[in-house]
């Protein structure tokens, strides 16, 4: 019998045949105790070691989910196991509109509180995904304009179904969630329901009932809209004042100005903290928001207290011109708050050379003539015939080429002219229940006056008791969308060429002032020659360089950050929109998708893009380089304009002179089917119904 000793030796039992008995048990009895004692050790390892192993799992298990929460890279993964999962299928554009009044006294709307009120709240906000990403002061002031409303069991709150105006949190007490008649689930103290009111009048998909007595705190999308707008609107007034006191920025318009403030980022400093060190290099100019700096510098080896500074003052207005290196020390006195610019985004912004802007798309304003097509000037309404689908020998129904968020595209024709035309029929009465009156009569008004190669041209209008009609032309080759679902995604030269058409159209658009904001693969048709052409002008708007607008609109995986969180947008949107564009092009969906909005503009405000590995160094730069959340660093509205983004070298192969002049083959002919003229769109039922009649008369002038 052989038995292993704890040292590894063998030792042979029973060799020492001239040990006594008694000698030879006590031996025997020492052996098996070290031998027991070893086993124990061992049983304890191994334990030891399946311990280890359940926690590396856990671990594991615990890094994957928050991966797939925080960076937001889910939806790549998820597509190939289950596409409907995560993406929406049905992508309408949403929207709110202005917020009200200039002159709303904020102090009226606030509702004391107490400490710990308050600081329910704020963890209640603080647990939800997309309260959680909006910005310090949102939050604050949401916490301020929250009302205390008391529910008795029984009593709905929201209703399935209905338009949202309001966002709630659960001070105490329990409620319902339902949908259909169906439980959902419970909601108690600290919950938050509703969110998305928040933003715009969205469906409420569930019913939330008072199970018990409850207290909640409430707050209306149309206040708390008003309030950030105002604050955003004060805020900028408040930087515009300070910068227009420093001397270098002198001579610097308004307009220039303003995009400094947007290329600007908020930074927090500590108390003590020091901000700039003296001898170091420095390239930040700040401005102090609120607290105070203390300046001192080194005199003979010591640290001597220079002078104080606080609100409006601003440092380092040199390190933006010339390299430098900084000749005092500041540091905050307690917390401190500044607003503050790098070298590289401010000659991004402003040529330090020459202060004037200009850009090259003089060249586009008009780059061969373009008539209107005199022909169908003299268009009447009773000459228009509807084109049925064809079946076999047989006609079937009218063609409906599309349908939007307000209205149905239609396929006609002339019998005098024989050419095709996309009619657009908005109800009338949906038009003044969605209070989108002006934004109809502005879209009539802009495609009118565009004549551009790159945006779909309107040859007439018309109107009855029920609809207004827009007499387009026909866009025979489809929608964008439609040929990636079928492509699954594009091939680059395809990308470059469609993005390359839309630079070409916002190039014309933004130099009359007017912003897109619904770029989207949905709203991009292809003509005959496959040349891209923008349809869609419901969300445009004029906006003088310079100024804001605080709309809630736009289609939720394509808003900019700065929409979201309410601050005031403007032509740098569409910049944003460009670059989720290039990259749903390539990718076949775009970077920040999940099935519910929330959970899309939470992404959009992390910011956080996953390329699959088969998108090029070059898209990716660009891309990186148009969805940066800063307005004012994205490119297309840094100091060159669009220029920057024909510059880039993604497009280097693109001839831009000849895309204007239409003298490129598109890549994308080859996406176009040949056969019936609707053959390129989707089947969609004929629609019987009748829209109500409408009398208001706001569409006099249509
Ligand atoms: P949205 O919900 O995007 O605001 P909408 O009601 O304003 O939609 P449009 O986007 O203008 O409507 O049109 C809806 C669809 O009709 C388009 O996505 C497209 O498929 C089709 N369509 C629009 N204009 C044309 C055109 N000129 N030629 C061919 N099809 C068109
Ligand atoms: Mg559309």
């Amino acid at each position: 019998m052989k038995y292993r000793t704890p040292s590894g030796r063998v030792d042979v039992t029973g060799s020492h045949f001239t040990c006594t008995g008694t000698n030879m048990e006590a031996k025997l009895k020492e052996l098996r105790q070290k031998l027991e004692k070893q086993c124990q050790i061992n049983q304890e390892l191994q334990n030891e070691n399946r311990n280890l192993e359940t926690r590396l799992k856990e671990k594991d298990k615990l890094l994957e989910e928050l991966q797939c929460r925080f960076v937001g890279l889910d939806h790549l993964s998820q597509r190939n196991s289950n596409d409907s999962v995560e993406v929406r299928q049905n992508r309408a554009a949403v929207m709110a509109p202005e917020p009200i009044p200039e002159d709303m006294d904020i102090s009226s709307t606030r509702v004391k509180k107490t400490i710990s009120e308050k600081a329910q709240i704020m963890k209640a906000m603080q647990k939800n995904d997309f309260l959680s990403r909006l910005e310090e002061e949102q939050i604050n002031m949401m916490v301020e304009l929250l009302v205390c409303l008391d529910r008795c069991p029984g009593d709905e709150v929201i209703k399935e179904g209905t338009e949202g105006d309001s966002l709630y949190i659960v001070a105490a007490g329990e409620l319902q969630v339902t949908q259909a008649g169906r439980h959902l689930r419970t909601l108690t103290s600290g919950d938050v329901f509703g969110e998305l009111a928040i933003l715009y009048n969205c469906k409420r998909t569930a019913s939330v009932k008072a199970v018990t007595p409850v207290k909640l705190w409430c707050i209306e999308r149309q206040i708390y809209r008003s309030i950030m707008a105002i604050k955003s609107k004060h805020k900028r007034a408040q930087l515009m004042g300070f910068l227009k006191t420093a001397r270098t920025f002198n001579s610097l318009s308004n307009e220039q100005l303003s995009n400094i403030i947007d290329a600007m980022e908020e930074v927090k400093f500590q108390d003590n903290e020091v901000i700039v060190r003296e001898g170091a290099e420095g390239d930040t100019f700040y401005i102090i928001l609120n607290g105070e700096v203390q300046v001192t510098k080194i005199v003979n080896g010591q640290q001597k207290v220079i002078r104080k500074m606080g609100q409006g003052d601003y440092f380092g207005e040199l390190a933006l011109i010339r390299e430098i290196l900084r000749t005092a020390t500041c540091t905050a006195l307690g917390a401190v708050t500044c607003f503050a610019i790098d070298k590289e985004a401010f000659e991004e912004t402003i040529p330090i050379e020459s202060l004037e802007l200009h850009d090259d798309a003089d060249l586009l304003e008009n780059p061969h003539p373009l008539k209107k097509d005199s022909s169908v000037s003299s268009l009447q309404f009773k000459d228009l015939v509807p084109v049925l689908y064809q079946e076999g020998r047989y006609q079937g129904s009218p063609v409906t080429l599309g349908l939007g968020g307000f209205g149905r595209v239609e396929l006609v024709t002339t019998l005098q002219y024989g050419k095709y035309f996309a009619l657009k029929k908005i109800s009338k009465k949906f038009v003044v229940e969605k209070k989108q009156e002006n934004h109809v009569l502005f879209e009539r008004k802009l495609l009118l006056d565009i004549e551009c190669d790159f945006i779909v041209r309107l040859h007439a209008t018309f109107k009855d008791s029920r609809y207004i009609y827009m007499v387009m032309d026909f866009c025979s080759g489809g929608e964008i969308w439609t040929k990636l679902k079928e492509a699954r995604r594009f091939e680059e030269n395809i990308a470059v060429f469609i993005a390359g058409c839309v630079v070409e159209a916002y190039a014309y658009l933004h130099k009359k002032d007017i912003m897109y904001r619904d770029l989207k693969p949905e709203n991009l048709m292809l003509d005959t020659r496959g040349y891209i052409k923008l349809v869609d002008f419901g969300f445009a708007k004029k906006l003088q360089r310079g100024q804001k607008t605080y709309s809630f609109c736009g289609t939720p995986e394509y808003m900019a950050p700065e929409i979201i969180q309410n601050q005031g947008h403007d032509f740098a949107a569409d910049f944003w929109s460009l670059g989720i564009l290039i990259y749903e092009l390539l990718a076949g969906s775009p970077p920040f998708s999940s099935s519910e909005p929330q959970n899309i503009y939470s992404k959009i405000l992390d910011a956080v893009i996953k390329y699959p590995p088969h998108i090029g160094e070059a898209a990716k730069s660009l891309i990186g380089k148009l969805c940066r959340p800063r307005p004012g660093q994205r490119l297309g509205n840094t100091r060159n304009g669009i220029k920057d983004v024909r510059n880039h070298r993604w497009f280097n192969n693109m001839n831009w002179p000849k895309l204007r002049m239409r003298q490129i083959s598109a890549p994308t002919v080859k996406l176009i089917r040949k056969g019936p003229c609707y053959i390129n769109f989707d089947c969609f039922p004929f629609d019987k119904s009748q829209a109500e009649e409408e009398f208001s008369g706001w569409d006099r002038d249509f």
